[in-house]
């Protein structure tokens, strides 16, 4: 059984949802057993959620406009891809109940001049209650006997407004009932993604991006073989394609890897999301629509072995470096802790941190938008250090990178520090701080943003990972 999980993009337009019948179609064939989640067409949830918050700040007009660009958009596809006139017109009533729905809820919101979390979740879930039957019709015409299903019926979560969690236990009780008699019936169900609702039928978000996570825990459920994530980019690649041309899709990838490049900003399945999924050792695949003979990730608990303890670089922006610096601190417990703790009161996550051992400087990481928060708690906590002089400044330093050296096969390899330090020596990058975790999937390195990309064309051409064929021949012949 396989999951196929459709983005905004793959929804887009006309072309877009031929090409997805075209691929469910295959799929369908090859294993009888396929379960569709789809977002709501691309730009949707951006407009139900900006007519809503114009709404409660007193502006009706965007939600006047929405419904009937919200109309028309949907009304297109169906116009070009529907012929059955009966199916039309049952979609025409349908698109009309949920845009008479929104335009109520809207109403209220101006009215009431409030939108809350709860409110705002049954609004921005609209666009999937229209994309889900759209593209069941769309199947239908194309020859897949496919049936709608809202998430809501199914998908049980608590009633954490606009990121609710899961609930398991109950969800799969549901979801083995509801879908298994769909597709024992043939029937190819096609699951709103992105939407669910707590015990007492209220409705919940999972999340901007949330339709990850709503195929992840359908595959879960069901114990399906794999977890298809389709996009508009060919899977997850070695380092972002404009900033090294000769980037290339990563053939496999480990749950660890992959999660590692989310958390350093790479566009990849957030790991919270896939996290059903990876209890159950499901493996997750990203393709793309546009191109689904093409190159495509796998995510794996265990990775064939390639030749390359690298995998991929990435480059997180817009941070700044802080340093706590004295002479004085060495030595005395406390400091780094109290640094830190003055860092979580700001609310501000740490990206990274590095201490040399002379203890003579703690430096980490933070978003630059952060930096006067950060700084202005530190000097409160520490203002006793820096009046007696056991520290001499706190300061921070802008314009800087993340860049983050991925590969689980960096564990244990030796030499691998220093041809990526060679790699930047050669290009006379200067590296202003450095950090590895010790699971030793990551190497970490700040520079200055203006040599950001060179650093990571540097570090991609030092483990010439365009030669990703020869590199993961191995992995790619047990595939
Ligand atoms: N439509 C939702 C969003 O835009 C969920 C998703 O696309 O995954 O965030
Ligand atoms: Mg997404």
């Amino acid at each position: 059984m396989r999951i196929l999980k459709f983005g905004g993009t793959s929804v887009g337009s006309a072309e877009a949802f031929a090409r997805v019948a075209g691929i469910v179609a295959r799929a369908k064939e090859e294993d009888g057993n396929v379960v569709v989640v789809t977002s709501a067409m691309s730009g949707v949830t951006d407009t139900l959620i900006n007519a809503a918050k114009a709404a409660a700040a007193g502006d009706e007009t965007p939600y006047r406009d929405a419904r009937n660009e919200l109309l028309v958009k949907h009304q297109i596809v169906a116009g070009q891809l529907i012929e059955d006139g009966v199916e039309r017109a049952a979609l025409g009533r349908l698109l009309d109940e949920k845009l008479r729905e929104f335009e109520r809820l809207c109403q209220s919101i101006y009215v009431l001049g409030e939108l809350t979390p709860r409110g705002l979740d049954v609004v921005s879930s609209l666009g999937e209650q229209m994309a889900a039957p759209l593209l069941a019709a769309v199947l239908r015409h194309h020859g897949v006997d496919a049936e709608a299903v809202d998430a809501r019926e199914i998908i049980v979560t608590d009633d954490t407004f606009g990121a609710a969690n899961p609930i398991l236990e109950e969800t799969c009780p549901r979801v083995e009932q509801h879908l298994r008699s769909l597709l024992e019936a043939g029937k190819v169900p096609v699951v709103t993604g992105f939407i669910a609702a707590t015990r007492d039928g209220i409705t919940t978000t999972l999340g901007r991006g949330g339709s990850d996570y709503s195929a992840a825990i359908l595959g879960a459920c069901l114990g399906a073989d794999e977890v298809q994530i389709w996009t508009d980019v060919n899977g997850i690649l070695t380092a972002d394609p404009r900033i090294v041309p000769n980037a290339r899709t990563l053939p496999e990838l480990s749950y660890v890897e992959a999660a590692e490049l989310a958390y350093f900003g790479a566009k990849v399945l957030h790991p919270k999301t896939i996290l059903p999924a990876i209890e159950r050792n499901i493996p997750i695949r990203v393709l793309n629509t546009f191109d689904p003979d093409g190159p495509n990730t796998r995510i794996v608990k265990e990775p064939a072995p390639v030749r390359t303890p690298v995998k991929a670089i990435t480059a997180i922006r817009n941070l700044a470096l802080i340093t706590v610096e004295g002479r004085g601190m060495m030595g005395v417990p406390g400091i780094a802790a109290r640094t830190f703790s003055a860092v979580a009161r700001t609310g501000v996550s740490v990206l990274m941190i590095s201490q040399a051992s002379s203890e003579q400087s703690i430096c980490f990481v933070i978003p630059a938008k952060d930096v006067p928060r950060v700084v202005e708690s530190l000097n409160e906590e520490l203002e006793r250090e820096l009046r007696r002089g056991f520290i001499d400044h706190i300061w921070s330093l802008d314009d800087i990178v993340i860049i983050a050296v991925v590969g689980q096969a960096m564990r244990g390899t030796p030499g691998i520090a220093a041809r990526v330090f060679g790699a930047l020596g050669e290009a006379s990058i200067n590296v202003i701080a450095i950090a590895q975790g010790s699971s030793e999937v990551n190497i970490s390195l700040v520079v200055a943003t203006t040599q950001a990309d060179e650093a990571v064309r540097r570090i991609h051409d030092a483990f010439e990972l365009h030669r990703v064929e020869e590199l993961w021949a191995p992995a790619m012949a047990e595939a």
